[in-house]
């Protein structure tokens, strides 16, 4: 054996062992993520949409275009809403639970369009590629507050942006009705490693009292969004089908 040759073979080994390592790796995040996912409740549909077939996939999705009986806000998009406002699944946890709802698309990224939840008043930042957030000047459940709504992963994983034209970054207070069209649903993740599904995330946030937002990723700057949406959105709450219902909260 010539040095090339042994040099081409022992590449062949570090190939191989690193495709062994890559499989080892992909199997174990496998397990990990449904292990995670096998706790009931919430974990249980969340298996069944990952692994179901087109018929239990669809059976999941909630469509509600109109606003449900007695509640202020319309669901942004179509889709399963599959992670629920304190939600402790992963990737959240009982300490840092979800801080709002993830609606999964059937479709692919960029197809399922994202509407605004009520009227209000649209900014995105200058570095956000895949978020908006709306003020909306009077709570419709506890008039005289501000509260914002938080629209997230409008954009596929490079960060091409799914955000209507309208809303261009740099945009700030540009009134919408409720039920305009804000973009499509994507699976951008910043700079994480963690890949994600395409989904809408969709939170309410509080206000500071000084004419600006809280941070978003605060489970505790949140609301839970069922009595908002006419729907059992609290992780406590969950039914089998997530649809209208007339007592959506079921916490004291
Ligand atoms: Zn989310």
């Amino acid at each position: 054996m010539d040095g090339r040759t042994f040099s081409r073979a022992r590449w062949g080994c570090w190939a191989r062992a690193a495709l062994l390592a890559t499989l080892a790796g992909a199997a174990l995040y496998l397990v990990a993520r449904l292990t995670g996912l096998t706790g009931g409740g919430s974990s249980e549909r969340l298996r069944r949409w990952w692994l179901g077939d087109a018929t239990q996939r669809q059976a999941l999705i909630t469509v509600q275009r109109e606003q449900c009986p007695g509640a202020p806000f319309v669901l942004p998009a179509d889709g399963f809403i599959g992670l629920l406002y304190a939600d402790p699944s992963s990737p959240y946890s009982a300490a840092a639970p979800h801080q709002g709802i993830d609606i999964f698309s059937l479709g692919a990224r960029g197809q399922t369009p994202v509407y605004a939840a009520y009227d209000g008043y649209i900014t995105r930042e200058a570095s956000w590629r895949s978020a908006l957030i709306q003020r909306v000047p009077d709570d419709p459940l506890q008039p005289g507050r501000t509260i914002w709504l938080y629209y997230a992963h409008m954009a596929d994983p490079d960060g091409n942006s799914y955000i209507e034209p309208a809303f261009a970054p740099d945009t700030h207070e540009l009134f919408v009705p409720q039920g305009t069209l804000l973009g499509y649903t994507g699976d951008y993740n910043g700079a994480s490693l963690w890949a994600i599904s395409v989904h809408l995330h969709f939170s309410i946030v509080a206000d500071d009292g000084r004419g600006g937002y809280t941070n978003e990723l605060e489970f505790a700057n949140t609301l839970d969004p069922s009595p908002y949406l006419g729907m059992p959105l609290h992780y406590a709450c969950q039914a089998e089908t997530i649809a209208c219902v007339p007592n959506p909260v079921c916490l004291p």
